[in-house]
């Protein structure tokens, strides 16, 4: 018997590191693919477009419909511009982002990763650019297989340039989400572009071309968590990709099924459905993690079982339940059945929820903000008259494309006057106007005076853009005194 310390080579585990098989799935048509393809150009024409879509602010916005404007702090989306103290509609879209994901995933599984994932879109993306230059699957791989020699460089060169172009492609997109994009297009073509932009580019180039044109499933299987959660939030009704085991087993040829019909299944082992596959996995091994859930080897299977006269779906969405029922010869519950359930209802809930509210906020949001900071030190200050006086710094937000008038007044404070550093306290009244330029926030020092004798209190700053009765705001502010505070 070894000692502990003398395990033998045979004895050792084997590695932990796995080398990549490279993938080389057969091309194939059929319903998934054509959906695949549908929503593949939808999300790229979406990406590539969405920064060259224009819409008319007027002169004193950028006109680009979905800008990110980092500089002045905005976000733009058509008609609609945030403003940093409005980040609550940037959570709230995420938020339901993250249940919309929640929501899909225990509805019909894991369709985001199959169909609308960047990672699965620009893989699939690349894997077209590998069939024009190295032909379909048989092809791919006896290049593969040969010998470095002048044409395979020459096409490896060729394919690996139009990965690059397209990583190019899509990391040049990525930044004129960011700036006024036919603008920063001439920057960046002339080098006179920020730094910045060229560094985004560039590290999004590289991880679009190694992400994309190299890991690929990789990526799924090995570094995103999302399938992990996924396959937590999978339940027995939820639809995932199904390889009918009780149907399709045993496996075996057309020749020998037909010679023996009774002792074979559907399955003829005729390996399409792993051919076709992105992640080269056989799903007739059950449900696994390198399964996306792309549907391409239903389409494979679909055809083989027309070509050789059998049923359809031997390979199909299914639920877990419903394979229990289709084994026990019970007839499969309709989908849409499965989709409206209560736990799918409740996310729908949540998430229309949260999509109403924020339509509700957007509905009754004004354009007018006013916040209040009082000076702390000294808190008042005792004029000779006896009178008491205060000092505030307000930032008046006038969040239209245009400039306007806007009073700021004093409420629950009697006897208060008001005046800024431009006016002078001569001139103090119940009320101060100001111009705001559009689309600013504007910085005002404010002094508040009232007779002696007034005691500390609490009152409110209340702003209003004249002649708009909608567009007010009023911020609470304490007013401190001598005496009992
Ligand atoms: S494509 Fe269908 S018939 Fe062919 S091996 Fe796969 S499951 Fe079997
Ligand atoms: S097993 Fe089928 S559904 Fe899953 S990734 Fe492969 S082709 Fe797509």
């Amino acid at each position: 018997m070894n000692k502990p310390d003398q395990i033998k080579t045979q004895d050792r585990p084997a590695s932990l590191y796995a080398k990549r098989e490279p993938v080389f799935n057969r091309r194939i048509d059929g319903k998934f693919r054509r959906l695949k393809w549908a929503i593949m150009v939808i999300c790229l024409a979406i990406y590539w477009g969405t920064p060259w879509l224009r819409w008319d602010r007027g002169p004193y916005a950028p006109d680009q419909a979905v800008l990110v404007d980092l500089a002045h702090r905005r976000f733009y989306m058509f008609g609609i511009e945030i403003w940093p103290h409005e980040f609550y509609f940037v959570a709230g879209l995420l938020i339901m982002a993250g249940i919309g994901l929640f929501l899909v995933t225990s509805a019909v599984g894991r369709a985001w990763c199959g169909y609308a994932c960047p990672q699965t879109v620009w893989t699939d993306l690349f894997q077209h650019v590998d069939r024009f230059f190295d032909g379909d699957r048989n092809a791919r791989f006896r290049l593969y297989k040969a010998p470095w020699g002048p044409a395979k460089i020459a096409r490896r060169l060729a394919k690996w340039t139009v990965y690059l172009a397209i990583s190019f492609a899509t990391g040049g997109a990525w930044i004129f989400y960011f700036a006024d994009a036919p603008t920063l297009q001439h920057a960046f073509w002339t080098g006179t572009a920020d730094p910045v932009a060229y560094a985004t580019v560039a590290v999004l180039t590289a991880t679009t071309f190694v992400l994309g044109g190299f890991m690929r499933e990789q990526v799924c299987v090995y570094m995103c968590p999302w399938p992990r959660i996924q396959t937590a939030m999978l339940d027995e009704k939820s639809l995932i990709v199904t390889y009918k085991d009780w149907r399709g087993e045993p496996r075996g040829s057309v020749k020998k099924a037909g010679k023996n019909p009774d002792r074979f299944g559907d399955c003829i082992d005729c390996n399409q459905c792993v051919a076709v596959c992105p992640t080269g996995i056989d799903i007739r091994e059950g449900p696994q993690i390198g399964c996306i859930t792309c549907a391409l080897c239903i389409d494979a299977c679909d055809r083989v079982m027309g070509e050789t006269g059998r049923p359809r779906g031997l390979i199909d969405y299914a639920t877990l339940e419903d394979a229990e029922r289709e084994k026990a010869g019970q007839p499969p519950t309709r989908h849409l059945k499965l989709i409206w359930r209560p736990r799918t209802m409740l996310y729908f809930a949540v998430w229309g929820g949260i999509g109403l509210s924020l339509l509700f906020l957007l509905g009754t949001r004004v354009h007018t903000d006013l916040t209040v900071a009082k000076d702390r030190n000294p808190p008042y200050i005792l004029l000779s008259d006896g009178s008491v006086r205060n000092a505030y710094t307000l930032r008046l937000r006038n969040m239209q494309g245009r400039p306007r008038k806007m009073e700021i007044s004093i409420e629950g404070l009697p006897g208060a006057k008001i005046w800024s550093d431009d006016v002078g306290m001569a001139e103090a009244g119940t009320a101060l106007t100001r111009i705001v330029p559009a689309d600013e926030t504007q910085s005002l020092r404010a002094y508040l005076v009232v007779p002696a004798g007034t005691p500390a209190q609490e009152f409110t700053f209340h702003l209003q853009a004249l002649g708009e009765a909608r567009e007010q705001d009023s911020a609470e502010a304490q007013f401190d005194a001598p005496g009992e505070q």
